[in-house]
């Protein structure tokens, strides 16, 4: 399984890290831009994404923002929804209101931070990536 994670804050991101490693191959970005960059790099190399985890609050470009360029670049490719990448807000609890304007926007799942092992496992599992190499 393919993983990118956009999360501005170095300890979120190493948790973040720490849960994903051993499901796969995970990729980090630190801004909006980034993760963006680094999305179209990964359908360009035929390496499409199957997990995006995509911070609300990060410098440049807001999740929410990011999560549209994701679905506009899907649809560029060619790449339809059920083969498409799944895209899971994190947020803190302040800005849910923010995560329900992403569900019109085509994300998969939410996360409430604090992160940890168990909210990440399940909800992979419920996207039914779990077992995915
Ligand atoms: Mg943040």
């Amino acid at each position: 399984m393919r993983i990118l994670v956009l999360e501005d804050e170095f300890i979120s991101r190493n948790v973040m890290m720490e849960i994903l490693s051993p499901l796969g191959h995970v990729d980090t970005a630190e801004t909006g831009t980034e993760a963006v960059e680094k999305f179209r790099k990964a359908i360009e190399q035929g390496e499409h994404y199957d997990a995006v985890f995509l911070d609300i609050m990060v410098p440049e470009m807001s999740g929410q923002d990011v999560l549209k360029n994701i679905r506009m670049l899907e649809e560029q490719f060619g790449i339809f929804s059920l083969s498409g990448t799944k895209v899971i807000m994190t947020t803190a609890l302040g800005d849910f209101g923010n995560v329900k304007a992403a569900f019109k926007q085509q994300c998969e799942a939410y996360l409430i931070k604090p992160i940890d092992r168990d909210k990440v496992l399940s909800t992979l599992d419920g996207l039914g990536l779990i077992r995915k190499k």
